[in-house]
């Protein structure tokens, strides 16, 4: 069991007052303590906001390549720790260390690629007629809340601390309770490397944390990733003035047309559906298919699914790791349930949940057809391996289906049609599209987004000057010499 250091305010390792603690439980073992972690309230998010607002201006005063510097070695940390974060990050979230391994790799990546923001915020001149000089100034916004989820719990806020610091923000960064192990491992390697107490504070908890965030008058700007019922909630209470960029829940389908490879189009569909065990916002749980190929498509993933190796992720070739707490599990049991008494059949597996000896919230690749597109199973996140296959016959009944939910975050096609190809781009309402490629996976350089209640549509992460707008300000100088 690891007792986590605590919250870091205002350059402290420290543990609120109140001595409340919450456990975290490895998910393939559900009875053996990951870590101990604080339980804040809305004290210690006074504590850290307050002095976040009163010292961050010193970190905004370095020197950009001051702070890139900071960021590069908090990246060469992470690098050099990787393998022993990947084997934490599987007994505190649940992935395999295949999956944990993407993870700490692209970590320090993101930091390294954020450090060059820092000597990025450039702006521009206008001309005028008069001989005075008009131009436009960055500078941070001062102090950033950044509220992630636990699904990829370095990954996710690296990409949310790494340009909010590059810029010279204040940053007070409250991980998901899930994962608190890893939210103080990356603090750890950013206060290491440089990033000074006025710069960069960690607040653990519940919603509880969360909320005072998002109410706090001091906090300038919201990065949150997570559900679209938390989102929603943050949207709907940070003050008019407050920036707010939220990245939220999915609904992802894939399209396989008529023409496509049909053993291409299995791959492309379990990658999507059953990466991460199904837990990856981008992840399909959709998937609408020609009529005319649905029965032999269907048979092939079902194959996939049932040859899934479920177990620890630590386990050697085990293939699907553990859903990551209770909350999934009764979800998915929830969900699984409702499809049948909604209309729809499972096609596999023939038992959906798995019951190894420990406990670990196990579940296998499950597969249902004759979805109803109106179903709960079609409309609402899931966030588990459940994947629902839907049939048509015209391409325009296809991107109904793909358009007929309140999300917009990923769609798939997979066909050799280019003509369809570009016209799909066109037609499908999500921030994302991939032709011939899983709903999920992303570059890490390029604008990422959802749309509809998939996002704020606010702000693109991860794409340098997008991001690096929503973290900064811009005056507009008028200047006669
Ligand atoms: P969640 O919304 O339950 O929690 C996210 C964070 O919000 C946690 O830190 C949580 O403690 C905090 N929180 C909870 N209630 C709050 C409140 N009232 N006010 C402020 N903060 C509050 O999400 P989760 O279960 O951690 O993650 C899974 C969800 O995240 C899925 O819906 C998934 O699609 C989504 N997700 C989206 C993306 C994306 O980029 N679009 C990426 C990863 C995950």
């Amino acid at each position: 069991m690891t007792r986590l250091r605590g919250n870091f305010i205002a350059g402290e390792w420290t543990w609120p007052g109140s001595g409340q603690s919450f456990d975290r439980t490895n998910p393939a073992n559900p009875d053996e303590v990951v870590s101990t972690a604080p339980l804040s309230s809305a004290l210690e998010v006074e504590e850290a906001v307050g002095y976040v607002a009163e010292h961050h201006h010193e970190w905004a005063a370095k020197a950009p390549e001051a702070r890139a510097d900071v960021l590069v070695a908090a990246a060469e940390i992470l690098a050099d720790q990787a393998e022993e974060l990947a084997v934490e990050l599987v007994r505190e979230e649940g992935k395999t260390l295949a999956e944990a391994r993407v993870e700490t790799t692209r970590t320090p990546q993101n930091l390294r690629f954020y450090a060059g923001e820092a000597l990025r915020m450039t702006g521009e001149t206008y001309p005028t007629g008069d001989g005075s000089l008009v131009f436009t100034k960055r500078g941070p916004v001062g102090v950033v809340a950044a509220i992630t989820p636990w699904n990829f719990p370095l990954n996710i806020p690296s990409r949310k601390l790494g340009p909010a610091l590059a810029a010279g923000n204040g940053v007070v960064f409250k991980p998901s309770e899930v994962t608190p192990l890893m939210g103080q491992r990356l603090v750890e390697a950013l206060v290491t490397a440089g990033v000074p107490a006025g710069a960069l504070a960690l607040v653990h908890g519940k919603a509880e944390v969360g909320q005072a965030l998002v109410a706090h008058d001091q906090v300038r700007a919201i990065t949150f990733t997570g559900s679209t019922h938390v989102g929603t909630m943050i949207h709907a209470a940070a003050a008019p003035d407050v920036r707010v960029q939220l990245e939220m829940g999915g609904k992802n389908a894939l399209v396989v047309l008529e023409d496509s490879d049909l053993d291409k189009a299995t791959a492309i569909i379990a990658k999507g559906a059953f990466g991460l065990s199904g837990q990856a916002c981008t992840g399909t749980s959709r998937v609408v298919v020609h009529r005319s190929v649905a029965a032999e498509l269907q048979r092939r993933v079902a194959e996939v699914a049932r040859a899934a190796r479920v177990g620890n992720g630590l386990e050697e070739g085990v293939t699907f790791g553990p859903l990551a707490n209770d909350v999934q599990m009764e979800k998915f049991c929830q969900y699984v349930e409702g499809a049948t008494s909604q209309g729809a059949r499972l096609v596999a597996p023939e038992d959906v949940v798995d019951d190894p000896p420990g406990g670990g919230y196990f579940v296998r690749p499950t597969i249902f057809d004759q979805v109803s597109p109106e179903s709960a199973l079609a409309q609402e996140e899931v966030f588990a391996p459940v994947l629902a296959f839907m049939e048509f016959d015209a391409y325009d009944e296809a991107i109904e289906i793909v358009n007929g939910t309140p999300f917009g975050l990923s769609a798939g096609l997979v066909t050799q049609d280019i003509g369809k190809a570009i016209r799909f781009a066109d037609d499908v309402s999500t921030g994302l599209v991939k032709v011939n490629q899983a709903t999920n996976g992303m570059a890490m350089n390029a604008p990422f987004g959802g749309m509809k209640m998939s996002s704020t549509q606010t702000f693109k992460e991860q794409a340098g000057a997008s991001m690096m707008a929503f973290y900064t300000n811009d005056k507009t100088v008028y200047f006669t010499p």
